[in-house]
């Protein structure tokens, strides 16, 4: 049997529904704040993720789907969305005029070890606002990701926020923690002993309980901030309770990506039965500048689409189309009840063609499909120019069935319908 590869799978059925209701409702919102969308190609050059990411996070150098292509060329699979994004605003010098503000969602790859809600194929929505740093911006974007929670139907999360500061902040603050850090290596999970040579911040974030532990005592980074940073940080935080979004300040915070300074923030879900993250972002202020762009900084964020889906109830899209069939008595009517279907659908009227088996068998198979009224033409019918219509859905013997002219009938179902 052929089956999908590991970590990714077929989007289907009532799935399927919730990815455009997600979809569809993100756009609207963010297009009422200005963003229009962007896609950009799936597969990149992998020097955009390794620059933009960070060779020693773990997405790049664990993650990656990472192949040469015929041409001899190393090409990845994206992992997330931001880095092409800002690579498609410097390529296509979309930074004519500023703010530029993007939105995307599709398919993002990442060579991580599939469990509930973490696939190797996922989704996600995201943005972009590219061109002005200010603690408004940064909180107008953290407002309008929790808006689009609460227009999706999404109520049960809570927001944690961080600032990385600046290049001072971060180099003083990386310098305490590694001299903390190294003082307890010995204690440290293999991974973060790892993390402590490469990218020592990364081991804020573990999961190991054993780091977690140490991580409790470390130097905290707002006592590294420059005033810059600090009066920023104040401001987004200032913000987002006059917005009077419930948040929490999480020092640890650092997200998984090199890119972020300054603001950092995360949405994670409190529903009971998936309490993961759901989504984070950041701003970023060397990213364009890594790509050959403007010395101009820009914020965003990105939802995982499962994630979301995985907290919508899936009663909401159980909703089943209203249709109706169209039954020849034997093959003779075929093509008169053929007529009447593509008549029908060009009417915009939802109809099933059901032609084979015996009569009794149609009536099963309509009943199935729960069509609300069986269109039925035999020999007489098709003499008359008529169809006998029978309600399914009725136990009154008066409503049970009755005949129509074929020229009223398009009318008539379009009314049972309506
Ligand atoms: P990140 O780009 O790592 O900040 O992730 C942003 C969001 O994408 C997360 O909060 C998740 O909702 C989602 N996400 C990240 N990795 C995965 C994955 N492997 N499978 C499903 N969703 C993911």
């Amino acid at each position: 049997m052929f089956r999908p590869v590991r970590g990714m799978k077929d989007l289907y059925g009532i799935e399927s529904s919730k990815y455009e209701y997600i979809r569809a409702k993100a756009m609207s919102v963010c297009s009422r704040y200005g963003y229009s969308e962007i896609s950009t190609p799936m597969v990149e050059y992998s020097s955009v993720f390794q620059r933009a990411i960070g060779d020693d996070t773990d997405v790049v150098s664990k993650e990656m789907y990472t192949f040469v292509d015929r041409g001899g060329e190393s090409i990845t699979l994206r992992p997330e969305g931001t880095a092409g994004v800002i690579r498609a605003v410097v390529t296509e010098s979309l930074i004519q005029t500023l703010p530029v503000r993007l939105m995307y969602c599709g398919e993002m790859f990442r060579y991580d070890r599939p469990q509930k809600g973490r696939f190797r194929q996922f989704r996600q929505f995201g943005c972009e606002h590219i061109g002005e740093k200010s603690p408004y911006v940064d909180a107008t974007v953290i407002a309008m990701a929790a808006e689009i929670l609460n227009v999706i139907g999404i109520f049960g999360f809570e927001i944690l926020v961080n600032s990385l500061g600046d290049t001072e902040t971060m180099e003083a603050y990386t310098k305490a923690i590694v001299k903390y850090f190294s003082r307890h290596e010995k204690s440290l999970s293999p991974d973060s002993q790892v993390r402590l040579a490469k990218n020592p911040l990364r081991i804020l974030d573990s999961k190991d309980q054993g780091d977690r532990e140490i991580c409790s005592m470390a130097p905290i980074i707002t006592d590294y901030f420059t005033k810059e940073a600090g009066s920023y940080f104040c401001k987004v935080c200032e913000l987002l309770s006059a917005y009077g979004l419930n948040y929490e300040i999480n020092n640890f915070l650092v997200r998984g990506l090199d890119y972020y300074t300054h603001t950092a923030f995360e949405f994670k879900s409190t529903a009971g039965q998936f309490m993961e993250s759901i989504g984070g972002g950041g701003r970023y202020d060397k990213l364009l500048n890594m790509f050959g762009g403007p010395d101009v900084s820009g914020v965003g964020f990105a939802f995982g689409i499962e994630r979301l889906m995985l907290l919508l109830d899936d009663e909401r899209f159980n909703v089943s189309r209203r249709t109706v069939a169209v039954i020849p008595v034997s093959d003779e009517e075929n093509d008169s009840a053929f007529s009447l279907f593509r008549l029908l659908h060009s009417n915009g009227i939802s109809a099933e063609f059901i032609h084979y088996g015996n009569m009794g068998k149609k009536m099963k198979t309509a009943s199935k499909l729960k069509c609300e009224l069986a269109l039925i033409i035999g020999e007489e019918e098709k003499a008359s120019d008529t169809v006998t219509i029978k309600f399914m859905n009725t136990t009154e013997p008066e409503q049970k069935s009755r005949s129509i002219s074929s020229n009223d009938v398009a009318q008539f179902v379009k009314n049972i319908l309506s």
